[in-house]
């Protein structure tokens, strides 16, 4: 019985390293997709891009751009359609 448990423990041990091995293998693949952004040029990592439309319909933008240059503009974008239906 006491094999029997060490056995058990080991396949679980085993089980849990695989499995940390393949999350950590995923996240650098991830990490390591480097991706221009398409407004200012500054390379970012690939999670961290945002989708920068209206202002371009391809390409990512980093989340100053974002932040500073694509919410603005959908904002005045937003109201402007908001001024027209009324
Ligand atoms: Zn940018």
């Amino acid at each position: 019985m006491k094999e029997f448990t060490e056995n058990v423990v080991a396949d679980v041990q085993g089980l849990a390293t695989k499995r940390v091995n393949e999350n950590v293998s995923e996240k650098e693949q991830v990490v390591n997709k480097k991706v221009k952004c398409c407004l200012c040029g500054k390379e970012i990592e690939d999670w961290q891009t945002n989708n920068p439309f209206p202002i371009s319909a391809n390409g990512r933008c980093c989340s100053d751009c974002n932040s500073k240059i694509v919410i603005p503009l959908r904002l005045r974008l937003m109201r402007f359609d908001t001024k027209k239906e009324d």
